[in-house]
């Protein structure tokens, strides 16, 4: 029996053969995926993940894809998408939201009730538990600053709560990235309730930013560098006239030099290799090592 029939047999959501890898990842890399399942709920996620460590076969929890590039162009694997974990309940100023809840659908929803704290995520295209995994951020806030506590699959398959402090939060790390075999199910998050007007109008006035200052019309997975101490990883790649310099179809943004876009076909090893020649010529110029802010899946 091959694995899709397994995994069908298995019941624990609807399987998906031979996906493209353009549609699990916003840079819309070429390549395909040996299989996607959406498991429905925590019994079936637990029962899943049994399975596919009993059979020895590689799997993955991904968000909406924006922060990661593949490697290769067959992920000869399982991705496990938690589009299903979609509760939401808001008690006073908390908010237990579910894991696959889009981020920026939830800070419009919760700025417009004049819950207020998450304001900053509504041009950040995840999953809540993607931004919880890279505590995502940005204009100075990020998402330690909202969370009081995660609910976590354990590599023992039991569900926990983690408290804000055991999440260990730094700029763009948690807890998540160093322990990957625990799967963020849900989150409370400790609000407080403010101008709804006030926060709408800042809410606008940072798309328009955006919409000015990134590339949005083209597949991206936001900024790919780090900004090295006191400075801007964009202003080094500008500088060294790399804006518009092209792998394959991978290329550095005209618009932003710290964003690579994909113009067309472009494979994670395009984008790879461009994230490599940009990181030696930095190096070799300004002796700066640019950390990458992305993930890459081997
Ligand atoms: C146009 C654009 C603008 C962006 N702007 C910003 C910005 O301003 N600030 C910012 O911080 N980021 C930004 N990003 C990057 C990205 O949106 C964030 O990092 C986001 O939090 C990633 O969420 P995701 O659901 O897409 O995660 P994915 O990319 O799908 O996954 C990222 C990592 O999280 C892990 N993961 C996902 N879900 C779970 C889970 N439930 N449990 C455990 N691990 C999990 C995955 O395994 C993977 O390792 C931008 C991206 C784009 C395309």
């Amino acid at each position: 029996m091959d694995l899709t029939t397994e995994l069908e047999k298995l019941n624990c959501g609807l399987v998906k053969k031979e996906e493209p890898l353009t549609k699990y990842t916003t840079y819309q890399l070429k390549g395909t995926i040996k299989n996607v399942i959406f498991p429905e709920n925590i019994e079936q996620l637990k029962k899943l993940l049994n399975f596919l460590r009993e059979k020895k076969e590689r799997h993955l929890v991904i968000g909406s894809g924006s922060n990661i590039i593949f490697s290769a162009d067959y992920y000869d694997g399982v991705l496990i998408k938690l589009n299903k974990f979609q509760d939401l309940k808001i008690e006073k100023d908390k908010v237990f939201v579910e894991s696959g809840y889009n981020l920026s659908k939830l800070a419009y929803l919760l700025s417009k009730k004049g819950l207020l704290g998450l304001e900053f995520a509504t041009g950040i295209p995840g999953t809540l538990g993607g931004a919880v995994y890279m505590n995502a951020g940005a204009y100075g806030s990020a998402m330690n600053e909202v969370i009081e506590k995660v609910v976590v699959l354990t590599p023992k398959l039991e569900i926990k709560e983690l408290s804000n402090a055991e999440l260990k939060f730094a700029y763009r790390q948690s807890f998540l990235q160093t322990n990957k075999e625990y799967i963020c199910l849900a989150v409370t998050l400790q609000l407080k309730f403010g101008d709804i007007e006030n926060a709408l109008a800042l809410i606008a006035d940072r798309k328009q930013r955006r919409l000015n200052s990134q590339p949005l019309d083209f597949p991206s997975a936001g900024s790919v560098f780090r900004n090295p101490e006191n400075d801007y990883a964009g202003r080094l790649i500008e500088e060294l006239n790399l804006k518009g310099y092209q792998i394959g179809d991978a290329k550095v943004s005209c618009k932003h030099a710290n964003f690579i876009i994909n113009i067309g076909k472009a494979s994670g090893q395009d984008v790879q290799k461009l994230i490599q020649e940009i990181q030696t010529r930095v190096f070799e110029k300004y002796a700066v090592k640019l950390k990458v802010e992305q993930e890459i899946i081997e």
